[in-house]
């Protein structure tokens, strides 16, 4: 991230530590960790950023990506990553909370408006085939990681996470139709009668959320019907931020995805 002229350091998380562990297990040797922390694209929770601030950011992280692998290829080994270990190990619950919730929350999230062109680009480029063609129109499997790759490189900007329809639901679900289905069965009463104090409050935790991912999931398809609709799909559509035009898409700076032919000979070529 960059947040005024401060690059701020981004957070591995245990991913680093996970993909050395499976590399060890394949029987690599590990000689060097760092994190190289690239521009955020979680562009369904903040706007992409400033092209001038993605392109600092690559020059800044090219130049330490070419220092490390010089120095991995001098013979030298590096574990710089391994002094944040504890904060990774720390923030490791806000990963897994995440793989659940990019999973089951802000995969349905996810609709194509009416400005796809079916290029199906996003399919065939999704890392784990996470969207299917449902009655002509892109729809998300659970299988989506919400990496958000897929909104970021739609050319004709018509991927949308629908933020009116998550908070309509989440609305829905814990104001109206929960309080009316606790009345109803007297859930409360029955959770204190079968369960002591603190497990009741962990059931009752566990029945809501999978009484509202039901209903998301259930609402999704219903969504999905009726995105046929002109009036719902602009419905859906202007209840996105995606969808204005402050909110950016991140825009990979592709002049330092490349490798110069001198950056090339300085690596591989240990003094
Ligand atoms: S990449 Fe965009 S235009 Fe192409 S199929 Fe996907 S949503 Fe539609
Ligand atoms: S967000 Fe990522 S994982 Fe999900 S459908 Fe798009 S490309 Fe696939």
């Amino acid at each position: 991230m960059k947040i005024g002229k401060q690059l701020v350091p981004g957070l591995s998380g245990i991913a680093l530590l996970f993909s050395s562990l499976v590399l060890m297990i394949k029987g690599y040797k590990v000689i060097g960790l760092r994190s190289i922390d690239l521009p955020s694209n979680w562009i369904s929770l903040h706007p992409g950023m400033k092209p001038s601030s993605v392109e600092t950011i690559f020059i800044k992280r090219k130049e330490d990506t070419i220092s490390f692998a010089k120095k991995l290829l001098e013979g030298k080994k590096v574990y710089s990553a391994l002094k944040d270990i504890i904060q990774d190990i720390l923030i490791s619950p806000i990963a897994i909370g995440y793989y659940l919730i990019g999973r089951f929350v802000f995969a349905k999230s996810f609709i194509a408006s009416k400005d796809c062109t079916r290029c199906d680009l996003c399919v065939k480029k999704c890392p784990v085939n996470a969207i299917k063609i449902v009655d002509n129109r892109c729809f998300w499997t659970h299988k989506c990681e919400s990496c958000m790759q897929c909104m970021n490189i739609c050319p004709q900007r018509s991927i949308e996470t629908v933020h009116g329809f998550i908070f309509g639901i989440s609305y829905l679900v814990y104001a109206v139709f929960l309080v009316w289905l606790y009345k109803l069965l007297s859930i409360e009463n029955l959770a204190n009668l079968y369960f002591a104090e603190g497990i009741s409050n962990s059931f009752l935790f566990i029945f809501d959320s999978v009484v509202f991912l039901f209903l998301l999931f259930l609402g999704y398809r219903i969504m999905h019907f009726l995105l046929r609709f002109r009036l719902f799909e602009r419905l859906f559509v202007l209840t996105s931020l995606t969808t204005y035009k402050f909110w950016r898409r991140y825009k990979p700076s592709k002049k330092y995805m490349k490798i110069t032919t001198e950056e090339k000979h300085a690596t591989s070529q240990p003094q």
